[in-house]
């Protein structure tokens, strides 16, 4: 019997989805006798051309990280769509746009600008940008758009399930790829990790105090972190009560506030505004509480790049998308 074939494709991605793949060491070596990758631009070369040559629901399952930027990733994605029984937003860029996404907040212009003309290692006198099309001796050269927003795969095509996280923890990879495998998948649309908040399975939730009050509001860096204290706490901004678990409470235990790579939990409209309206509910708004609007206004100010930091992951997503452009 013919092995299931299986695709790992990226788009806009740094490459550390795949590499969570290759992370699964012996158990990976398991899978590929099991499986038959038909394309995997990152271990070996494969065309578009291989790929337009199956037949549509050829492919079992095809997992796809990267958000959508460039025209020739919207091609690919459309083809692996029409080519594949399964597709899965395979982590945080695929899954809400990612930090990717965070290029929502500028324009092609703007980014153009930025890295190929203002940047402080960019060496170009004659301020030449990257262009579509373009005639030279050699014949003529295409490159494919650049898109002015940047989008999460199921704003592209229809995804069946997500596999969440920057990147996705080796222990939910291993599980959704045998679940492909033996065709033992729940509801398409799910996402493929516990329904439960990052503050119910989080070991400083059992210390943390009823009633977090926050007054003052501090970076990382800028004080001496409790290894075991919750972060709300302490006055450090962490996205846990507004992000899906199992992750493994990485960057808790590596004593570092959650950003929430994870996504929100289901029936999560958006969760940069959940995570912002939990903030403001916990920054002692009530004026019997002692503080002043002048104070809260202050507290607000003190929270850097509030944007990045509530939709840090999830901005193409969100209810906003994109910054609004002129
Ligand atoms: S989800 Fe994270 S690890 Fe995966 S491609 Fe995006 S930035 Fe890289
Ligand atoms: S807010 Fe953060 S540190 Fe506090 S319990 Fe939730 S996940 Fe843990
Ligand atoms: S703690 Fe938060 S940011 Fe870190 S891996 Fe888990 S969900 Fe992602």
């Amino acid at each position: 019997m013919a092995k299931p074939r299986v695709v790992f494709y990226g788009c806009a991605s740094c490459g550390g989805c795949e590499k969570a793949v290759i992370d699964l060491e012996e158990d990976l070596l398991n899978l590929l006798d099991a499986m038959d990758i038909v394309l995997w631009p990152l271990l070996f070369d494969s065309t578009m051309k291989n790929i337009a040559a199956f037949k549509d629901g050829e492919i079992t399952g095809s997992f796809i990280n990267g958000a959508v930027r460039m025209s020739d990733q919207e091609e690919m994605v459309k083809i692996l769509r029409q080519k594949s029984q399964i597709i899965v937003a395979f982590g945080s860029c695929a899954h809400m746009g990612g930090i990717p996404g965070l290029g929502n907040f500028y324009t092609k212009d703007t980014i153009f600008q930025r890295v190929y003309k203002e940047g402080v290692s960019v060496e170009n006198p004659e301020k030449i940008s990257p262009q579509e099309r373009i005639t030279c001796d050699s014949g003529e050269l295409t490159l494919p758009e650049f898109y002015d927003t940047v989008k999460a795969l199921d704003q592209v095509i229809q995804v069946d399930y997500y596999l969440p996280g920057c990147p996705p923890p080796p222990d939910l990879i291993m599980n959704a790829i045998n679940d492909i495998l033996k065709g033992e998948l729940p509801e398409k649309g799910a996402v493929l990790a516990p329904n439960k908040c990052l503050c119910d399975t989080c070991p400083r939730a059992e210390e943390r105090v009823e009633g977090i009050a926050i007054e003052e509001i501090k970076r990382p860096h800028q004080i001496k972190l409790s290894p075991w204290k919750c972060f709300l706490e302490q006055g450090i901004i962490c996205l846990g009560p507004a992000t899906r678990s199992g992750c493994g409470e990485r960057c808790i235990r590596a004593n570092m506030p959650c950003r929430g790579c994870m996504g929100p939990v289901k029936g999560t409209i958006d969760q940069g505004t959940k995570a912002f309206s939990m903030i403001a509910s916990i920054l002692g708004l009530e004026e019997e509480e002692g503080m002043t609007e002048e104070e809260v206004k202050r507290l607000i100010n003190d929270i850097v790049d509030p944007a990045g930091t509530f939709y840090r992951f999830s901005m193409p997503a969100s209810l906003l998308k994109r910054k609004r452009m002129e």
